[in-house]
């Protein structure tokens, strides 16, 4: 079996796409562009190294992204993608693949079709291979002074990624042509008088950089998406105290609330409605109370927890709603600071999470004031 490695080019820092982080750190149907693009690699099992360049700063907005990937330490890109490729090949040296697949991280849907014929062909003696599409709209020139001449598109193509070489062969090529301006890969084998293959390209590997793209990206995935709904309920008993814990906000109350945990009702319940959107299990089968690590603990672990869930099997959060049920402490002033805190928690925009309180005219036990309830509604997006 030939030793196979990809290359990922992430060392853009264009923010065209909105958010104010690099597009491939942005979070595509809730998983980073980058996280995307490696995983569609990491998938391939004739694929035995995922190796990584990064812009300068951008460490800390890598680790998060790869968090919970067993992945090669990334390397620090150069001023140009040419640079940055460079600098990842030389970092494979000591894993000398046969063939390295050069990939840009903003095309995160790359199809394992497209990844495994660029190895076909590989493994089939070829030095250069390219995925290229048609380009079917009719093609024109700007000039200076507006629009200019139409140009024939008989046979023009648009050049995709990943382009698939023998490894030392583009090694030795990159070396060569140091500093030539070369906008992918295949240019500098071109240069190098390589002979180049094509595989048919497909049109949801394009390139995601502006926030139409974002959203274009976004509805293709849908398609290939279910979305699943899940519901939880909570409640806790009211005790002596000085201030109780909601939605992961420390609200100032005349009583506490008694559990074993920190009896955040809120989050208790919405992270059960994420379990039961996943159809696995409840809150108290991960965390039981009979457990004492569990005492005083910050019920965000455990909403942490039933989200890593649903990023494990390649799903997203898509909207959460929590209703909280009590006639005291009054929410209405901690509502958005209790939205703003599950959106940290979850690493989602504030626009998904809706937090509301309401109470029971006065009937029942939250009406007695004798405990508080909360129920919630999760909505999850998972692969189909
Ligand atoms: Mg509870």
């Amino acid at each position: 079996m030939p030793r196979i490695a990809a290359l990922i080019v992430s060392g853009g820092s264009g923010t065209r796409a909105g958010g104010g982080l690099p597009k491939q750190y942005r979070r595509l149907a809730g998983i980073p562009v980058l996280r995307r693009s490696i995983d569609a690699f990491r998938a391939c099992p004739q694929i035995s190294r995922v190796q990584v360049v990064i812009g300068a700063g951008h460490e800390a907005e890598f680790e998060q992204a790869t968090a919970g990937a067993p992945i090669a330490p990334p390397v620090p890109g150069g001023e140009t993608r040419q640079d940055s490729v460079g600098r990842g090949l030389a970092a494979l040296a000591n894993v000398n693949p046969d063939f390295v697949l050069i990939h840009d991280a903003a095309r995160p849907l790359v199809s394992q079709r497209i990844i495994e014929s660029v190895i076909a062909e590989l493994r089939s003696g070829a030095q250069a291979v390219v995925p290229l599409l048609p380009v079917p709209d009719s093609l024109r020139r700007l000039g200076d002074d507006g629009v200019g001449p139409s140009v024939p598109r008989d046979g023009l193509c648009r050049a995709q990624t990943p382009q698939g070489f023998p490894y030392q062969l583009i090694r030795s090529v990159h070396e060569r042509f140091v500093g030539q301006a070369a906008s992918d890969d295949v240019t500098l084998a071109e240069l190098a008088g390589m002979r180049i293959v094509a595989v048919a390209g497909e049109e949801a590997n394009f390139k995601v950089t502006t926030a139409a793209d974002f959203n274009f990206a976004e509805r293709l995935l849908a398609g290939a998406s279910e979305t699943r709904t899940g519901a939880g309920f909570d409640v806790h008993r009211f005790v002596a105290g000085d201030h109780v814990w909601l939605c992961g906000v420390r609200i100032p109350h005349d009583r506490c609330l008694e559990g074993h945990s920190d009896a955040d009702a809120g989050l208790h319940a919405l992270t059960d409605a994420i379990l039961g959107a996943l159809a696995a299990g409840d809150i108290g089968e991960y965390f039981p109370p009979s457990e004492e690590r569990w005492r005083g603990a910050p019920s965000r672990l455990f909403l942490e927890h039933a989200a890593e869930l649903v990023r494990n099997i390649g799903g997203a959060i898509v909207h959460c709603d929590v209703t909280m049920i009590c006639e005291w402490p009054k929410l209405a002033p901690h509502r958005d600071a209790m939205r703003a805190s599950i959106a940290e928690i979850l690493g989602l925009d504030i626009s998904r999470i809706s937090v509301k309180a309401t109470t029971t005219e006065g009937l029942g036990f939250t009406g007695r004031g004798e405990g508080l309830a909360a129920q919630a509604i999760a909505t999850i997006r998972m692969p189909a």
